[in-house]
């Protein structure tokens, strides 16, 4: 077993979440998959393991590893992708929001996460400068990644 299949059946575990097959197989696929995943494209591969998993499940799946912060939602698409860098991180732990920031190759559509190291500054300038408290914040940043450099 992935340290992200361990991890997101103990999380799941603690919030009082069954571990039904189908969540275990949503989170077995994301956790194998370089690419973020629509709901139909889950579907999809679901299918093409013969695994019948209906559309209204998945969704819901999705709804409870996003509550989990066991997922990350790409803004442009709404796929989803497994968070990589995991909740023991400590820039994870003192977050009520999920932040972690995507790298997204526009070649091939590898997602990699980074910390949100450096963004706090920005955003109490933000909040000092319009008087607008800030609760959460989304960063993507696009463009080419290292082997498609
Ligand atoms: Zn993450
Ligand atoms: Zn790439
Ligand atoms: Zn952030």
């Amino acid at each position: 077993m992935s340290d992200y299949i361990e991890k997101a059946i103990n999380i799941l575990k603690e919030n009082d979440f069954r571990i039904t097959t189908p969540r275990k197989l949503v989170i077995k696929l994301l956790d194998k998959s370089k690419e973020a995943l629509s709901a139909y494209e889950i579907k999809d591969k679901l299918d093409s393991q013969g695994k019948d998993v209906d559309i209204v499940s998945i969704y819901r799946i999705i709804d409870c590893l996003e509550k989990n912060k066991l997922v990350h939602r790409v803004l442009s698409n709404s796929k989803v992708m497994k968070c990589q860098i995991g909740h023991e991180d400590e820039c994870h732990k003192h977050q009520e929001y999920h932040c972690h920031h995507l790298l997204i190759c526009q070649k091939c559509g590898t997602i990699e996460e980074i910390h949100c190291a450096g963004i706090a500054p920005v955003i109490k300038k933000v909040e000092h400068e319009s008087s607008f408290k800030i609760k959460t914040h989304n960063l993507e940043f696009y463009g080419v990644c290292k082997s498609c450099l």
